[in-house]
C-alpha cells in the first residue's frame, strides 16, 4: 500500500515534469538567446568566460550560431552583436577534445601557466610582431613586500607574480612574443586566494637570483638588454609589475611609472592608466579611479633598453588591497586589463 502510493506519487512528478519540459523546450530557441556585444581585443574564448561559458563546451554552438558575423579564422568584430549559446539548449556529452581542435585555431603548450592553463590558444595575430619583456617584482631570496590577511602571509612577489602569468597568457594568445624575466619553474597561473610563498624564482634563462638587490635588478635589467638586442627592430616593451607602494601610506589605486627620458614608455603608461579609468567607469561607476603616471628614477626602468612601464598594482601591506588581490577572478580582471592597454598601445605606437 506504502509502496503503490509512492509510485502513484513518483508517476506525478514525472508527469509534472514532463509538462513542464514541454512548455519551456517548446519555446523556440530565439526566444531564450540573449546577444552580447564584442569588446574590444576579444575572442571567442574570452567573450564566452566572460559570460561564464566554458570555451570546451560551448566554442562550436558559438561559431555555428554567429557564422554570419566572425571575421576572419573566427575572429570577433569590436562592437559586433552576437549570440550566446543558450546554456538549456546545449548538448553537455559533447566529446572531451581539445578546443583548438574543433574550431580550427592553433593552440600552444606554455609549461610555465601551470597544467591548468599550460595550453593557449592563439586566437588572433593582433599583436604579432611585438615582443614583451614581463618583469614581475623581486623573487628568489626577496619576497618584496609582507603583508597579513586571515593569517596567511602575504608575499609581494607571488601575486605580481600571478598576475604578470596572466597578462603574459593573453598576450600569447594574440600573437605576441612573451619573455618572463622572472620565472617560476613550478608554480603556474594559481586560482588559490593564498599564494603559498616561495624562493625558488630565477631570472631569464635559469640564473639564481641574488639576494642583494643592485645584483638582482641589475642581473634583470642585463637579461631584458640581452633579449632586446637579439630582436632589434621589432616593437619591444618591459613591463616590470609590483604589489606594493613605496610613495603612498593609502594606496589603493593602480599606479604607473616611465623613465622621464622616455616619451614612448610614457605614451604607454598614458595608455594603460586611461584604459584603466574606463574599464573603473565601466565595471565600478561610481568607484573613482585616482590611479596616475608619473616619472620615476626606477632602476630596471633607467637601465633597460626597451620603452618601459613600471607598475604598482596595490600594495600587500594594506588589507583592502589583500582583500582585492586574494580573489584570482580580480587578478585576472587586471591582467586582462593591462592585456587590453597594451594592445591599444601596439596599435598607437608601433
Ligand atoms: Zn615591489
Amino acid at each position: 500500500m506504502f509502496k503503490a502510493n509512492l509510485h502513484i506519487k513518483s508517476l506525478v512528478k514525472v508527469i509534472y515534469l514532463i509538462i513542464l519540459a514541454t512548455v519551456f523546450w517548446g519555446q523556440p530557441a530565439s526566444a531564450q538567446t540573449k546577444e552580447v556585444v564584442a569588446e574590444k581585443g576579444d575572442g571567442i574564448f574570452r567573450l564566452l568566460k566572460r559570460y561564464g561559458l566554458p570555451a570546451a563546451d560551448y566554442m562550436q554552438d558559438f561559431i555555428t550560431l554567429n557564422k554570419d558575423a566572425l571575421g576572419k579564422d573566427n575572429t570577433l568584430i569590436a562592437g559586433a552583436k552576437y549570440k550566446l549559446p543558450d546554456t538549456a539548449n546545449t548538448v553537455s556529452d559533447v566529446p572531451d577534445q581539445p578546443v583548438a581542435a574543433k574550431t580550427g585555431l592553433r593552440t600552444e603548450r606554455h609549461e610555465i601557466f601551470g597544467k591548468k592553463y599550460e595550453n593557449v590558444v592563439i586566437e588572433s595575430e593582433q599583436l604579432k610582431g611585438a615582443v614583451y619583456y614581463l618583469m614581475s617584482g623581486h623573487g628568489g631570496p626577496d619576497p618584496g613586500a609582507l603583508g597579513k590577511y586571515n593569517n596567511h602571509l602575504v608575499a609581494e612577489d607571488e601575486y605580481a607574480y600571478d598576475v604578470t602569468l596572466r597578462l603574459a597568457r593573453n598576450l600569447i594568445s594574440e600573437g605576441a612574443t612573451v619573455y618572463m624575466i622572472t620565472i617560476d619553474p613550478n608554480d603556474g597561473i594559481r586560482d588559490d586566494s593564498y599564494l603559498k610563498v616561495d624562493k625558488d624564482e630565477v631570472c631569464y634563462p635559469r640564473l639564481t637570483i641574488p639576494l642583494n638587490q643592485i645584483k638582482r635588478l641589475n642581473q634583470r635589467s642585463d637579461a631584458v638588454n640581452k633579449l632586446y638586442v637579439k630582436n632589434k627592430g621589432a616593437f619591444q616593451r618591459m613591463v616590470a609589475i609590483h604589489v606594493d607602494s613605496r610613495s603612498r601610506a593609502e594606496n589603493i589605486d593602480v599606479f604607473f611609472y616611465h623613465d622621464k627620458r622616455s616619451e614612448t614608455g610614457e605614451k604607454a603608461a598614458k595608455i594603460l592608466q586611461q584604459t584603466f579609468a574606463r574599464k573603473y567607469q565601466e565595471h565600478q561607476p561610481g568607484r573613482g579611479y585616482g590611479g596616475t603616471v608619473s616619472e620615476r628614477n626606477l632602476y630596471v626602468v633607467k637601465n633597460t633598453y626597451p620603452p618601459a612601464v613600471y607598475i604598482e598594482l596595490g600594495n600587500v601591506n594594506h588589507q583592502r588591497d589583500i582583500q582585492r588581490l586574494i580573489i584570482s577572478a580580480n587578478r585576472q580582471a587586471l591582467a586582462n586589463w593591462l592585456y587590453e592597454g597594451l594592445v591599444q598601445d601596439f596599435k598607437t605606437n608601433k
